[in-house]
């Protein structure tokens, strides 16, 4: 199934007891959507690239902006004014000539989204914003599709995997506004809370993907990049919830 270029080039990872062969062949023939390439989607993309993904459908409505490059970090300032899905498939594509890439510039909604989710095995969410995450969320519940959810804003970084069947995002975020307060735009981010948590994301990506982990299902990891900080809140299904109620009954 692996060539020979392909067994050399990921032969550091081959090596360990946990990631064996196995879990590179799984890896090789999974397949991620990645909703945003911002600063949480650009080292997670280039992350779950060099460790030799098979499929990455990316979706972003975006052009590259001169504050982009901050912190994107598939992005330079050849790329301004450039579609960020375009400028990310062929930065990805020189990493890696084996990974597939399949790039929507789009916004992504509750219409667009059962299309994007068509044949794929986990779902990142890098996007920065309350409502497209809820419109993800409530899809990946429909689809049973898992989800990996991230979120980074000045020095904090969250994350959090939702497993079919299991509790999701609303259940953890009950009365989330429809617009979040906080943005990067409006209150700033460092360069490093994003790829610190794109890094994490790309990790708990190919846990999940290769090795089958799922220690982060009904558990909300927080990162503190002040303190340097990081813990675990375990939350549960809400009974009550509207988005997964309706699937257990
Ligand atoms: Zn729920």
């Amino acid at each position: 199934m692996l060539n020979d270029a392909q067994l050399l080039r990921y032969s550091r990872q081959i090596l360990l007891a946990e990631w064996d062969i196995d879990a590179q062949q799984k890896l090789s023939s999974s397949r991620v959507l990645m909703i945003g390439m911002g600063g949480l989607g650009c080292p997670a993309a280039m992350s779950l690239a060099r460790a030799g993904l098979g499929f990455l459908r990316i979706v972003d409505f975006d052009t590259v902006d001169e504050s982009n490059l901050q912190r994107q970090t598939l992005f330079n300032a050849q790329d301004i004014g450039q579609p960020k899905v375009l400028a990310a498939k062929n930065a990805l594509n020189l990493i890696n000539p084996w990974i597939e890439i399949d790039i929507v510039q789009d916004r992504v909604d509750a219409g667009n989204l059962p299309t994007l989710l068509t044949n794929i095995d986990l779902v990142l969410d890098g996007s920065d914003n309350f409502a497209t995450r809820d419109a993800v969320n409530k899809a990946c519940v429909d689809a049973k599709i898992p989800l990996l959810s991230a979120a980074a804003i000045g020095f904090e970084g969250q994350m959090t995997l939702i497993l079919p069947d299991h509790a999701c995002y609303r259940c953890l975020f009950q009365d989330a506004p429809i617009e979040d307060a906080r943005r990067c735009a409006d209150t700033g981010v460092l360069a490093t809370t994003t790829a610190v948590m794109g890094a994490m994301q790309a990790h708990t990506a190919l846990l999940f993907l290769g090795m089958g982990v799922t220690s982060l299902s009904e558990r909300l990891l927080l990162w503190d990049g002040l303190g340097l900080n990081q813990r675990q809140i375990r939350y549960q299904k809400d009974p009550e919830c509207p988005v997964c109620r309706a699937k257990n009954t």
